[in-house]
């Protein structure tokens, strides 16, 4: 199969047979063998019931609806699990993203040799207040901080080749973060394509101002588990061996001067600086040494993505 499309959606009954027919045609208009994979993220309105009718009138179409609302990293990862296409496409319900963009950007990753296109925006069609600015400084910081050249991270069009789909796994609210993860997983052939976008027709948007903390916290998440997941001690270790090794100096140049005569303990602000590194230090020590006894007994310590083998 040359392409599978997967299709997150939560509350868009009325979009999905418009954006139905314009897929059939592209796809049928360039004679692709295709799927496409509906993932009804616990959807409350007759997105189900469409769902079902077009797998009635085209076996290939395929659905999977989710018991209650897990969001849309979680769609996509079940999503992924189904698909069985050379090229994956994932692509936004509600008729924001456009079709015409899967020829070209299916061609990109099987000709150009990319492991993932990225969609961008370049003309936003979304309110400016909570969407266009608030987005162009997360982009910048995702950007800063992974080392990928994006200009839009969150796009929900992108293209991958089978490989990655199958090698990473997106949970919470990470679907933000799929470059970072496919670059971390080794796979870092990763290319942009400039998209139309339009504006919503139906529906309302389901992603909220919150998205901004939520969205950092995670990008926190991904680079510190991707540095330091499998060796916490690297991180705590050495940032509580420093300061505990600080404390203690200190610690030890707060009581001579007290023999000295210098200063009194309980007065003085150093001596209890000083405590509070030697402690804080112990303390970071202790939390790396309980995580690398966490990933001592965790399932998927050796876990590596084999790319290619000869045995
Ligand atoms: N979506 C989802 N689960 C959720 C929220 C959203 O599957 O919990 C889907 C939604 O139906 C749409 C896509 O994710 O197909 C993008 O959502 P939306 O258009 O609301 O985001 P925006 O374009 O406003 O950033
Ligand atoms: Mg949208």
């Amino acid at each position: 199969m040359d392409i599978s499309i997967v299709v997150p959606l939560y509350n868009e009954d009325e979009s999905l047979p418009h954006l139905a027919e314009w897929i059939d045609r592209v796809m049928e208009s360039h004679g692709f063998d295709y799927e496409v994979i509906m993932v009804d993220d616990g959807s409350k309105d007759r997105s189900w019931a469409v769902i079902e009718q077009l797998r009635d009138k085209n076996p290939r179409y395929k659905g999977v609806k989710f018991r209650r609302n897990y969001g849309k990293s979680a769609a996509l990862n079940v999503g992924f699990s189904h698909a069985s296409g050379d090229v994956v496409i994932t692509m936004d319900a509600d008729l924001q993203d456009s079709p015409d963009e899967v020829p070209e950007l299916y061609r990109m990753i099987k000709e150009d040799g990319y492991d993932l296109v990225s969609g961008w925006k370049k003309k936003r069609y979304d309110s400016k207040l909570a969407k266009n600015i608030p987005s162009k400084f997360f982009n910048w910081t995702t950007r800063r901080l992974s080392g990928i050249k994006l200009h839009d991270f969150n796009c929900g069009l992108k293209a991958y080749r089978h490989d990655v789909v199958k090698s990473i796994e997106v949970y919470g609210e990470m679907h933000r973060y799929i470059p970072v993860i496919a670059k971390w997983a080794g796979f870092g052939k990763i290319g942009e394509k400039v998209v139309q976008h339009r504006k919503r027709e139906f529906g309302v948007t389901k992603f909220g101002l919150n998205r901004f903390v939520n969205g950092y916290l995670d990008l926190m998440s991904i680079m510190f588990m991707s540095k330091f997941g499998k060796q916490p001690m690297h991180f705590f270790g050495l940032v509580g061996s420093c300061s505990f090794l600080l404390g203690f100096i200190a610690l030890v140049v707060v009581c001579v001067l007290r023999l000295c005569g210098r200063i009194a303990l309980t007065n003085s602000v150093w001596f209890y600086l000083s405590m509070l590194f030697v402690l804080m230090g112990a303390m970071l020590f202790l939390a790396g040494f309980l995580g690398e006894l966490i990933c001592r007994n965790s399932t998927t310590r050796n876990s590596y993505l084999i790319e290619k083998e000869l045995l």
